[in-house]
C-alpha cells in the first residue's frame, strides 16, 4: 500500500508493480497486491510545481550526493530504455518526443559581486568528487543559449551531465506504468487516507474519506509535506520541516512565462544566474524560481503580495532574457510547498511504532525519485536493508517531549 501519489509514490509503486523483480530481486511472495491512493489527482501536489531540475548540485554530505548521482543515472536508464519518446519537445538534447526528459546540463554564473566564491567552492567540491563540471568561456555560454544575456565580466559554469524533466508528463508515464504492472490505482477525495489500522503492533490496512477500508501488511507514507500527518496516523513521528506554520521557510514562490508563441523556445537548458533560476517547459514556457524571493512567502501570503513577487520574477526575466521584453506573459505565480527535512536529507524506512509502517519523503524528489523506490522496493520487497538507506532512517529524529504519539 502507498499512500500518496506524487513522483516518490508513483516511481515506488511501478517497481513493487509484478514488475518489481527488475531492480528488487527475487519476490519473497509472487501474488503481492500493491494498491497506490491518493486523496487528489495524480502528480498535482509539490510535484507539479517542482522546477524538476535533475542534479547533485549542493547535495551534501557525501553520500547524499551519491544518492543523487544515483538518482541521476536511474532518470538516463529510464530514458534509455523509453527511447526517443522519453525527451520533451523542445529539448536540448535534440530528439524530440511527447515525453518528459530535457537533457543539455545546466549551466550557472556569477559574478566578483554577486556569488563567485560560493560557485567556486562548489565546482571545486564538485570536481573533487568527480562530478561533470568545467569552467567555459562566456562566449562558449552564448553560443549554448543564445537567447541568454550573460554580462562579459561573468563566470560561467556548465554541468553537462544535469537535466530536467517536466513533472506531468513523467508522473503520467510512471503511473501507466505502474498500472501496467498490476498495480490498483484510487484517487481523488474519496481516495484521502484518513487512518491507518493497526492490530498486534502491525499494520493491517487503511481507511479512506469515501468509506472504503484496504487491508495491508504494509502502509508506506508518500504524502510529501502532508507526510507527518499521515504517519501520525499510526502514532509514528516525522518532523518536516511545518509546512503550513507562519514564516516556514518550506513554501517557494514560482512563476511560468508564456513568451509569444512566434518567437520559439527561448531556453533549451536550465539557468541559474545569482538573481534567477529558469528552464524551459512544454509549449515554449519558461520557469522561474529566485532564492531570494522564497523568503518573502509563505502558506498564508496574500493572493497580491504572490502576485507583486511573480511581477518581479518577470521583470528578472525580461532582464536576462531580453528577446522576451513585451512579448512574455506572465502565466501564473505561486507559492508551493516543499518536503524539507530538518537536515535536508531525505527521510527513508521502516517506524518502531508499527511493523510495516514505512516512510519516503524527501526534498529534491525529482531526481531522487527513481533511485528511492529502486530501493525501497527492493527492502519491502526482500526484507534486505539497502545500505545505501542507512543514513535516511526515521529514527536519527527523536521525538520532542510533548508531542503526542496519536494525532
Ligand atoms: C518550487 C519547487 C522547486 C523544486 N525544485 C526541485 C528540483 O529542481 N529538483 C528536484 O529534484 N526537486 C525539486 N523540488 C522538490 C520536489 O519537487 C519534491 O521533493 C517532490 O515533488 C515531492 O514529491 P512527493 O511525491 O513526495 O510529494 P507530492 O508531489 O506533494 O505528492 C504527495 C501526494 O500525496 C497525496 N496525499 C497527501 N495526503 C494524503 C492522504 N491523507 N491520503 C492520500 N493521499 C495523500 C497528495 O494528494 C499528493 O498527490 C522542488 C520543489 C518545489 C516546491
Amino acid at each position: 500500500m502507498v499512500i500518496g501519489a506524487g513522483v516518490i509514490g508513483t516511481a515506488l509503486a511501478v517497481q513493487l508493480g509484478s514488475g518489481g523483480q527488475r531492480g528488487g530481486g527475487p519476490r519473497a511472495d509472487g501474488d503481492v497486491q500493491v494498491w497506490l491512493l491518493d486523496g487528489g489527482e495524480p502528480g498535482a501536489g509539490t510535484t507539479a510545481s517542482s522546477m524538476a531540475w535533475i542534479n547533485a548540485h549542493s547535495k551534501t554530505p557525501r553520500h547524499y550526493h551519491e544518492l543523487a548521482v544515483s538518482g541521476m543515472r536511474a532518470h538516463a536508464a529510464l530514458v534509455r530504455a523509453t527511447g526517443p519518446a522519453a525527451y520533451a519537445d523542445g529539448g536540448g538534447g535534440g530528439a524530440r518526443g511527447p515525453g518528459w526528459y530535457r537533457p543539455g546540463g545546466a549551466l550557472r554564473w556569477a559574478s566578483a559581486e554577486a556569488g563567485l566564491d560560493e560557485l567556486r567552492r562548489t565546482v571545486a567540491r564538485l570536481r573533487d568528487w568527480g562530478y561533470a563540471a568545467e569552467w567555459i568561456p562566456v562566449t562558449r555560454a552564448r553560443e549554448l543559449e543564445p537567447a541568454l544575456r550573460i554580462e562579459d565580466a561573468a563566470q560561467v559554469a556548465y554541468f553537462p551531465d544535469e537535466a530536467a524533466v517536466d513533472p506531468r508528463p513523467f508522473v503520467a508515464h510512471l503511473l501507466a506504468a505502474a498500472r501496467a504492472r498490476g498495480v490498483h490505482v484510487r484517487t481523488g477525495e474519496a481516495a484521502r487516507v484518513v487512518a491507518i489500522d493497526t492490530a498486534g503492533g502491525r499494520v493491517r490496512g487503511v481507511r479512506c474519506a469515501g468509506g472504503e477500508t484496504v487491508p495491508a501488511d504494509v502502509a508506506v507514507c508518500c504524502a510529501g509535506w502532508r507526510t507527518p500527518a499521515v504517519a501520525a496516523l499510526a502514532g509514528a513521528y516525522v518532523p518536516l520541516v511545518p509546512g503550513d506554520a507562519p514564516g516556514s521557510e518550506a513554501p517557494t514562490l514560482l512563476a511560468h512565462l508564456r513568451p509569444d508563441e512566434a518567437a520559439g523556445p527561448p531556453l533549451t537548458r536550465m539557468v541559474l544566474s545569482p538573481r534567477l533560476h529558469a528552464r524551459p517547459l512544454a509549449g515554449g514556457r519558461v520557469y522561474l524560481e529566485a532564492l531570494d524571493l522564497n523568503d518573502e512567502v509563505d502558506q498564508h501570503t496574500p493572493a497580491a503580495r504572490v502576485t507583486a513577487l511573480g511581477r518581479e520574477l518577470h521583470a528578472r526575466a525580461r532582464a536576462m532574457l531580453p528577446g522576451l521584453a513585451g512579448t512574455a506573459r506572465l502565466a501564473g505565480a505561486r507559492v508551493c510547498t516543499r518536503p524539507l527535512p530538518p537536515d535536508d536529507n531525505s527521510i527513508v524506512g521502516p517506524h518502531a511504532e508499527a511493523e510495516g509502517l514505512y516512510t519516503v519523503v524527501t526534498h529534491s524528489g525529482m531526481t531522487l525519485s527513481l533511485r528511492l523506490g529502486e530501493l525501497v522496493a527492493r527492502e519491502l520487497l526482500t526484507g534486505r536493508d539497502a545500505p545505501e538507506l542507512a543514513p535516511y532512517r526515521p529514527a536519527r529524529f527523536v521525538r520532542p517531549e510533548g508531542v503526542p504519539r496519536t494525532p
